[in-house]
């Protein structure tokens, strides 16, 4: 994969720590040469983020609060200022109370399901709105879903709807910016251990579940993510877009396991 990200510049959005999804694909298009830029919610995580981004040879580490219209515009007026134009972002970012990732749905209060879906899913249009405006030569864009937008899992309760629409966005999205040849993709990964998953309810439980239950029989890693990322954010993937691409061992494709599956 070397040299495959030569010469392009990419935001990485929501790194907090390296457990994080956004570590995994900021590692592998580093790896692949990507020049990075990041940015970080808050000034406790900027200590941890410094240092990471410092690891892959990147000096732009920026605050972005996404709830916040003007950080967004501020994040991308200083972009514009240091480089101009951008060919990728990676959108790894989600919230919820996580009192409500836990319990039944239909509690879910309304202050918690229009922060959610704030945080959660208009960010990443908002975004994809402020990148587009610094991509002349086209570009690509990735936001991370979970199967919860799909089916009922345990908990995830409010973060699935905001899921659901993230991913029609991303395809309302693609329709819109393909035609400036910027492609607009979601990668479903399957559980991870981060300080997100943290705050849903029975998580361990969860990923022991996709572990037993998963065609591979294990549970994927960021690094997993980072490397199908990498094709997506790539011209490897140059014909995908508006696309939802499962990273989760296959888990999606099982109705129900033969009775000579593993004891669960
Ligand atoms: P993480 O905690 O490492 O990352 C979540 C990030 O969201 C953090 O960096 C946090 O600062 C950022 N964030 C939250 N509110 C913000 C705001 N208002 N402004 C700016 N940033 C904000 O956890 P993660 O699991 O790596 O999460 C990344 C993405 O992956 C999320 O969209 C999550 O829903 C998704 N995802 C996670 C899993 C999993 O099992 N971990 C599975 C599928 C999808």
């Amino acid at each position: 994969k070397q040299g495959l990200m030569a010469g392009k510049r990419g935001l990485i959005m929501g790194l907090a720590n390296d457990k994080s999804i956004a570590w995994g694909i900021a590692r592998a298009v580093a790896d692949a040469g990507a020049e990075l830029a990041f940015s970080y919610q808050g000034d406790a995580l900027k200590k941890r983020v410094d240092p990471l981004a410092a690891q892959l040879g990147s000096t732009l580490v920026l605050p972005c609060d996404v709830s916040d219209e003007a950080s967004i515009d501020a994040l991308f007026t200083t972009l514009r200022q240091d480089w101009g134009s951008l060919d990728f972002v990676v959108h790894a970012i989600g919230f919820s109370d996580k009192d409500q990732l836990r319990g039944r749905y239909a509690d879910t209060t309304r202050d918690n399901f229009l922060m959610t879906m704030d945080i959660s899913v208009y960010s990443f249009t908002a975004v994809a709105r402020h990148a587009s405006a610094m991509m002349p030569d086209g570009g690509s864009l990735l936001t991370l879903t979970y199967y919860g937008a799909e089916r009922v899992m345990p908990h995830y309760n409010v973060m699935g709807v905001a899921k659901a629409a993230l991913e029609a966005s991303v395809r309302y999205l693609a329709e819109d910016l393909g035609k400036d040849g910027i492609r607009v993709n979601a990668i479903s990964a399957g559980p991870i251990k981060t300080l997100a998953a943290s705050g849903i309810g029975d998580f361990r439980y969860i990923m022991k579940w996709n572990e037993l239950n998963s065609p591979l029989r294990r549970n994927v890693t960021t690094e997993d993510v980072g490397n199908s990322a990498l094709y997506l954010l790539s011209p490897l993937g140059a014909g995908v877009t508006g696309e939802t691409h499962h990273v989760d061992a296959g888990y999606h494709v099982v109705g129900m396991k033969a009775v000579d599956a593993p004891d669960i």
